[in-house]
């Protein structure tokens, strides 16, 4: 999706719908969002973008084009990781649809416990998205200075490849970012048991500290499924595989002093 004749080549007469998700899961790599929605509105087709790593706070896509906004209210909107829902929002008549057609054939109603969680969490998001963003950047820039790290991926960072889209599409970095290492990811895990903070798992968005390994070939085995093209140009970024860190709110030194551990453990 960041190439954009690619997308405007896999228009077709009968298409409906374009969705891009941005920024992407575990890659960090960004969407034009107001590019793609050209590409999309020219075809006649809607564009839907799922902004959950970004949270409504940082990505507004709809302002920038986007005719359907997608988030996992699991992650940053509910923000405690005791939530499970998502939303759609758009124009009105476009939303109507929706509730009336998916809403009642699909049955996608969240009971009401969820939605008071959800409800609850709204009011601390903009907070919560300030205090994740300052210190996901603070462990970026103390991971590219790492010997033991290889590649840190966080659009906050000036040499992310896509820094000049990050500032004129997020308002906020958000507190998500991947990295590789030179070693072997496994014995990272190993040693997790010993970290104050950082657990082994697999969401985001919540108030501690989550690291997951992604493999990139189980990934484009189990959900991927790319072209060569499309796999060579993830492993440009993702390489054999990165570790993906949802940076909590913790103190942002004792983030780091576990991250210390977890990489050097002399
Ligand atoms: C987690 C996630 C989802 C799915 O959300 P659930 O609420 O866990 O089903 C969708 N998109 C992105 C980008 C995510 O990170």
């Amino acid at each position: 999706m960041s190439d954009l004749d690619a997308v405007a080549k896999a228009m077709r007469a009968n298409t409906k719908l374009v969705h891009v998700e941005t920024p992407c899961n575990p890659t960090l790599a960004l969407t034009d969002i107001k590019a793609i929605a050209r590409i999309a509105h020219a075809g006649g087709a809607k564009l839907s973008v799922d902004a959950t790593v970004a949270s409504p706070i940082s990505t507004r896509a709809c302002d920038f084009g986007a005719d359907y906004a997608i988030h996992s209210l699991t992650k940053y909107i509910s923000g405690h990781g005791d939530v499970l829902g998502g939303v759609v929002s758009g124009a009105a008549s476009l939303i109507g649809d929706l509730r009336k057609d998916v809403g009642v054939h699909l049955g996608a109603s969240m009971h009401p416990m969820a939605a008071w969680l959800t409800m609850r969490s709204l009011t601390t998001l903009s907070a919560r998205l300030a205090l994740h963003e300052k210190n996901a950047l603070a462990v970026a820039q103390h991971l590219q200075n790492h010997p033991a790290v290889g590649r840190v991926n966080y659009p906050g960072l000036e040499d992310h490849p896509q820094h000049d889209l990050a500032k004129a599409q997020m308002s906020n970095f958000s507190g998500l970012l991947s990295f590789s290492i030179k070693g072997d990811p496994a014995q990272v895990l190993d040693r997790i048991a010993s970290a104050k903070h950082i657990k082994h798992a697999i969401s985001l968005g919540k108030p501690q500290t989550l690291v997951f390994y992604l493999p990139t070939d189980a990934l484009q085995s189990n959900a991927f499924r790319l072209s060569p093209e499309g796999l060579d140009r993830l492993k440009s970024i993702a390489g054999e595989g990165v570790l993906r860190l949802s940076v909590g709110l913790e103190p942002v030194s004792e983030i780091i002093t576990d991250l210390e551990m977890l990489l050097d453990p002399a």
